[in-house]
């Protein structure tokens, strides 16, 4: 493949990272972070060392999906670094673990903050970053891609035929960038009640994003009152359940970025 595009050279806190994925929505709400985070946290237990960087400044979800010991980032103040905090071995890094609120900032800002943020934290060596994009193909998500140089994109989307038209803007986002697809996720996809499965938002749309843009992988995630639930509780579903369904989907997700 291409060469990915981004500005000047990679900054010297990205150089210790092999792999850096990019789990991506062209909406809020579709599962995003949760793919993020279960993707990283399977990656780890195959034995990858890894890392989460959430870039969702305005609603940054990594501090409630997963609790470390220590919910505020430290500071090198001498090197003037980021040091991430750490849950089960995976490093994160989340503007929700800068000890500040919501923040109310215009876009040019935003990736000033975002980018500061990835680039002065002391990450060490990885095998794998995953970085827990902020929804949407705008100037931000444009900066953040030109900045590092991403291995792969990962894309969440849910069934409803709106949202297709959106996927189909960031798989061209990507592909502008020289930065290769390499899996849909088709989130709350079915549930199945009373021995029968039902498609709440239809069916159809993952793959023919999949067919129209050449992507090779597609995966399901069903609505799952256990995903939810430990998104809210801190520990990441294939942590909390790693023998389930969910857990199996992760893993095929994991061998394919
Ligand atoms: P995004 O990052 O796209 O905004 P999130 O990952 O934060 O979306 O998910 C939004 C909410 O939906 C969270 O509360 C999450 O736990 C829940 N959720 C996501 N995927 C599923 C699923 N497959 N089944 C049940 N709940 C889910």
């Amino acid at each position: 493949p291409a060469k990915p595009i981004y500005a000047g050279q990679l900054p010297a806190g990205l150089q210790t990272i092999s792999n850096i994925i990019a789990v991506s929505s062209c909406k809020g709400g579709v599962g995003k972070s949760t793919v993020a985070v279960n993707l990283a946290y399977t990656l780890a237990d195959m034995g990858a060392r890894v890392g989460i960087f959430d870039a969702d400044v305005y609603g940054p979800s990594l501090p409630t999906m997963v609790s470390p010991e220590n919910r505020i980032l430290e500071m090198n103040a001498e090197k003037r670094t980021i040091i991430p905090t750490e849950y089960m071995g995976v490093k994160l890094v989340s503007f929700g673990f800068a000890g500040q609120g919501r923040a109310i900032m215009r876009g040019p800002m935003v990736s000033g903050v975002i980018n500061q943020l990835l680039t002065t934290t002391e990450w060490g060596e990885l095998d794998y970053l995953v970085i827990d994009m902020p929804p949407g193909t705008g100037d931000i998500q444009l900066t953040l891609c030109q900045v590092v140089s991403l291995t792969a994109a990962v894309i969440v989307t849910t069934p409803q035929k709106l949202a297709f038209i959106d996927v189909a803007k960031g798989v061209r986002m990507f592909s502008k960038l020289k930065v290769p697809c390499v899996a849909v996720v088709e989130n709350m996809c079915h549930f199945d009640a009373d021995g029968k499965r039902y498609y709440p938002f239809g069916r159809g749309s993952g793959s023919q994003v999949v067919q129209q843009f050449g992507i090779p992988h597609l995966f399901d995630l069903p609505i799952k009152p256990a995903l939810s639930a430990s998104g809210d509780s801190g520990v990441p579903e294939v942590v909390a359940d790693p023998q389930g369904e969910v857990s199996r989907t992760f893993q095929e997700l994991g061998v394919c970025v």
